[in-house]
Parts: C-alpha cells; sequence; structure tokens
C-alpha cells in the first residue's frame, strides 16, 4: 500500500559484502567527542572520561515486530534507531553513539537497504549520535536488524526503576495510546487494500496516530527539560509496552504500590475519535496500547511546583505503599487492579 514502489533494483550481489558496508556507511560522519574511532577497524574507541556509559540493545525480526506491507523502511531505519535512543533516555541519560547489525535476504535490493539506511541516517542526525559500528550479513528470508545505543550520563544523573517511593507522584509526558491505533487503522487499510488493490485510502483524519506508530520520538527533549527544571525524577522508564505493564515494572522494583486516575491519563482527540470510531475503550487502548515511547517517571511531592504548568508532563496518579496494590481508580471512582496486559493481548 505504502510500499516504495523503486522501480531500480541492484542485486546485493553485485556489491560483495565489504562494497556493501562501504557503500551504506561511507556518509556517516562522527560528530560526537566521546567518540575516538568510529567505522572501520575492528571495534570502535570511546572515551566518556568522567561519565557512566549506558548501553542498550534492541533486535527487531521481520514479521514478528515490523510488517513491510505498510512500514517504509525508511521508516522502520528511523523507527529502529528511537526505541533504542528511547531507552538511554529512560535512563536520564545522553545519547552518544550507536551500533547497527542487519541479516538481509536477497529478497532485498541494494536500493530497499539504501532507504533502511536513510531512515538510520537521519535518525542519528536529528538525535545527534554516531554510527560507529554494526555487522552485516545474510539470512534466508527476512531482515532483521538489531540496533545497540550508548550514551553517558553524571553518576548523579542517572535514573533507575527501583527508586519510587510512597507518596511520590507518578507522571507521564506527552500522550498515549496513539501508536497503537495508529497499526490498529493501517491494519485495517491493508485488509482493505487486499479486497480492492484499487482503493486509495483517505488518511488524513488519522495523520496523528499513523505518525505515532511509523515516525516516533524519543522524548530528548525531557531529559533536557527535567534537568532546566531541576527536577531528578526518583525512578524512571519509557513506554515501549503500554502504561499499566510500564507503571508495574516501577512499582516492582521500587516496592511500592500505585493508584493511577482514569480521568487524568492523557489522550489526543484523534485517540479519543478513533477509538470511539473502532468501538474501543480509549482507557484500555493507553493501559495496554504501547509503542508510544514516551517517559513514564516517579518525582517527589516537593518537585511538583516544578512541573505542574508543563503542558509536557503530565501528574496521572501517586505512588503507595506496596502493600495497598497497584490500582486504577476509574472515572466512577472505583478501584480495579492494573493488570500488565501488553499489546499482544489486545490484538488476539
Ligand atoms: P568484522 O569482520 O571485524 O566484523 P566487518 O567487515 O563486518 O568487520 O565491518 C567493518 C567495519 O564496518 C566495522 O567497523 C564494523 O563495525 C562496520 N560495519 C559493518 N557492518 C555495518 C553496518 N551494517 N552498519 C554500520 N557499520 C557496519
Ligand atoms: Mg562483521
Amino acid at each position: 500500500m505504502i510500499e516504495d514502489k523503486n522501480q531500480q533494483r541492484t542485486a546485493l550481489s553485485e556489491l560483495g559484502e565489504f562494497g556493501l558496508i562501504e557503500h551504506l556507511t561511507k556518509s556517516f560522519k562522527v560528530n560526537q567527542e566521546s567518540t575516538i574511532k568510529g567505522i572501520g577497524d575492528d571495534a570502535a574507541v570511546l572515551d566518556f572520561k568522567t561519565k557512566k556509559a549506558v548501553i542498550t540493545t534492541d533486535l527487531l525480526v521481520e514479521g514478528v515486530h515490523f510488517d513491510l506491507s505498510y512500514m517504509p523502511l525508511k521508516h522502520l531505519g528511523y523507527k529502529a534507531v528511537i526505541v533504542n535512543l528511547s531507552d538511554v533516555y529512560a535512563m536520564n541519560a545522553t545519547a552518544t553513539q550507536i551500533t547497527v547489525s542487519i541479516a538481509v535476504s536477497n529478497r532485498f535490493p541494494l536500493e530497499a537497504i539504501e532507504e533502511l539506511y536513510a531512515g538510520i541516517e537521519t535518525a542519528a542526525k536529528l538525535y545527534n549520535v554516531d554510527v560507529v559500528g554494526g555487522d552485516t550479513t545474510s539470512s534466508t528470508s527476512g531482515l532483521l536488524i538489531s540496533i545497540t545505543a550508548l550514551g553517558k550520563a553524571d553518576e548523579k544523573d542517572l535514573v533507575y526503576r527501583n527508586g519510587a517511593k510512597s507518596n511520590d507522584l507518578l507522571v507521564v509526558s506527552g500522550d498515549i495510546g496513539g501508536a497503537y491505533l495508529g497499526l490498529q487503522v493501517m491494519e485495517r487499510e491493508k485488509q482493505v487494500f487486499k479486497v480492492n488493490p484499487n482503493s486509495q485510502p483517505d488518511l488524513d483524519q488519522y495523520a496523528y496516530i499513523i505518525e505515532r506508530q511509523l515516525k516516533p520520538e524519543a522524548r530528548k527533549d525531557i531529559v533536557v527539560l527535567l534537568k532546566d527544571l531541576d527536577v531528578k525524577p526518583t525512578s524512571m522508564i519509557d513506554i515501549s509496552d503500554g502504561l499499566s505493564s510500564e507503571i508495574i515494572h516501577l512499582c516492582k522494583q521500587s516496592n511500592v504500590g500505585c493508584d493511577l486516575y482514569e480521568e487524568k491519563i492523557p489522550l489526543d482527540p484523534q485517540v479519543i475519535s478513533t477509538c470511539e470510531e473502532f468501538n474501543m475503550d480509549s482507557t484500555t487502548i493507553a493501559l495496554n496500547g504501547g509503542e508510544d515511547y514516551e517517559l513514564l517517571m516517579t518525582i517527589s511531592q516537593e518537585d511538583f511546583p516544578k512541573i505542574k504548568a508543563n503542558p509536557n508532563l503530565t501528574v496521572i496518579g501517586y505512588m503507595t505503599e506496596e502493600s495497598r496494590g497497584m490500582h486504577l481508580v476509574t472515572r466512577s471512582e472505583t478501584k480495579i487492579p492494573l493488570k500488565a496486559q501488553g499489546w499482544n493481548s489486545l490484538s488476539e
């Protein structure tokens, strides 16, 4: 449907492995002063001086994590970088380098891999991270992409999942549920397209939620904002699997309970209207949808005045003693135990 119908097809075998690596990586530039040696030797060399190094990695598998029938390769490359940077920012750290490993079948021409790398390069430039290495190999069928992100932080600034205290405020950046609904819209269009390949979908009214799915951003700006506001969260995590399961991670690792207020969950108007159209409950989507890559954090009550006027941060509840358990307080003020469903169970 949205797939790029690039006419030219150069077989990867024409370049060979080294030719391919050279071709894909020749335009990458080094900007970070911590990068001593980037691509081209047996290993990259980095120097974080007095800072702590942060490292995170993700593996994305075609057919499991992405579907190329509606995910353009450029977007896939971009998103693969974003999901890793999001984990670095969730440590309250600065992202500095990435490595990129791919396994490709001969089903993909050079032009397709160029698209993938165009997305990777765009994200690397925008977030100011150096691509310092990777690996390139063949696969028998699909595409696999694994990105590792590195970052740095002063030890005192690092924020873990286990620091939340009873009475801390539970705070989320941006709004949630959009990425999952964007996927629902594209799944529906894919089915329509199967029946009628000439149909031209009008997706304007879903622009925001489709963008949330296809071109998510990592909240680097929130790490900067927190620093400007002089707020260090007591715990933090990024929302990849859904609000509910991320809250449960913070609670379990911090040995606290929590009350999450349904009416406080920030939703974009497009999320609300699309939920109505799909006959879905917007709270269920927000709790279990995932892939929003917003930051979920707990902050001390005394920091509330510093964040309360900020449109990027919403207080959605507070932490309690562990023995009180983890609950959603509904609009009708009933308490329901929080469950970690994750987006898998939504699609059953
Ligand atoms: P080795 O045989 O030691 O693994 P390679 O020939 O695979 O080395 O890689 C040569 C250089 O190119 C290394 O710096 C490596 O990190 C980099 N590289 C290889 N594949 C990729 C890729 N897909 N993206 C970015 N850099 C890569
Ligand atoms: Mg190699």
